[in-house]
């Protein structure tokens, strides 16, 4: 009996296939020991081959098991938030929050005081670790990721209080944000060994983000001092550098006079279309999040209490009663 498989089906497990080879380059180059290099690579191309096998037969069930596997619904989206409980000795900080995020979204995190948006920033970012559930982006578990691992797949964000290094000049604080992708290690950096071009590059690089921004007259000035909403831009700047596919911005508008946030809110729509980023966004500023989102989360009391559309979720009853309503 003839088995006729769909070329999409073939299609999308070698491409798979290849993104993650190219990822696992990567690792590779910065992993491969002096000298030892062979015997690693014949033992993950075996393993890389066998993700393929697997993924194909994956393919070829799933539509068997349509239904039955949360995976096969969900499949659009991007970032997935499932069940997570964090809690910090007795306090629960977030119980059972689950939400999606689809790719080029710009997606707000909202509601009081305590409710736990921080929490599951630093959950996704890795900082925290749940108590239970899972996070997976583009169908990889980021949680079996370290916090320093997870621009590997694409994730940056910016910090609240602001994470620059006030010595630095504006253009270095923006290359740090690309060292993952150099190839220079701790002691070649240390003592300049065979850096110049690679520096050189990544100066220029950084030079262009920062023009982007509108930020290249200040390139050359040590972060200390430069006005709050300057810096909050820098730290996007050192986000895009490292191309970023998933932005997180943890409450960009807080300490910014109102034309800056206005300013802000353009630059974050212009750079997701530029570089067709999904941006989830922590944020206080309603006026900006019901401009500037496409979907709202809103938690309270580490629970999610409502998910839609700025619309949506202005009109829903329980968002009034704990959150907006509460903020006139
Ligand atoms: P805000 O808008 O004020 O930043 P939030 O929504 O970000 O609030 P979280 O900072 O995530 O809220 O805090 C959620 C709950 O977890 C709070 O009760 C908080 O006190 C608690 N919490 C957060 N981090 C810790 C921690 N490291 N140790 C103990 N409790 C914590």
């Amino acid at each position: 009996m003839g088995l006729i498989i769909p070329w999409s089906w073939v299609r999308s497990p070698l491409a798979l296939q290849r993104s993650r080879s190219r990822l696992d380059e990567r690792w590779q180059s910065k992993r491969r020991p002096p000298g030892g290099g062979d015997v690693t690579i014949a033992t993950n191309n075996f393993f890389l081959w066998c993700r393929v096998v697997y993924d194909f037969a994956e393919r070829l069930w799933s539509p068997l098991t349509k239904g039955l596997k949360r995976g096969s619904t969900d499949f659009m989206s991007q970032l997935s938030v499932r069940d997570i409980t964090v809690k910090f000795g007795g306090i629960t900080a977030l119980d059972s929050a689950s939400f999606d995020v689809e790719k080029g979204q710009i997606c707000g995190l909202i509601g009081p005081n305590g409710a736990g948006k921080t929490t599951l920033f630093n959950v996704v970012s890795r900082i925290y670790d749940p108590t239970e559930g899972s996070v997976e982006f583009e169908g990889q578990d980021l949680l079996a990721l370290q916090a320093h691992e997870i621009c590997e797949v694409g994730a940056y964000r910016t910090f609240q209080n602001l994470a620059l290094w006030k010595g630095l000049t504006v253009l270095e604080n923006v290359m740090v944000g690309a060292h993952t992708t150099t190839s220079a290690g701790y002691w070649r950096s240390m003592f300049k060994l065979n850096t110049k071009k690679e520096e050189s590059d990544l100066r220029e690089k950084a030079y262009g983000v920062l023009a982007e921004l509108n930020l290249e007259d200040v390139a050359f000035h040590p972060a200390d001092g430069l006005p709050f909403g300057t810096l909050k831009r820098i730290e996007i700047a050192r986000a895009l550098i490292g191309s970023p596919k998933l932005l997180m911005l943890d409450e960009p508008a807080s300490g910014l006079t109102h034309a800056e946030v206005e300013e802000l809110g353009s630059v974050i729509r212009e750079i997701r279309d530029r570089y067709q980023l999904t941006v989830l966004l922590v944020e206080h500023h309603m006026k900006m999040v019901m401009a500037l989102t496409e979907k709202i989360v809103v938690l309270n009391l580490g629970r999610k209490i409502a998910e839609g559309t700025p619309a949506e979720v202005r009109e829903n009853p329980a968002v009034v009663e704990a959150y907006l309503g509460s903020s006139k």
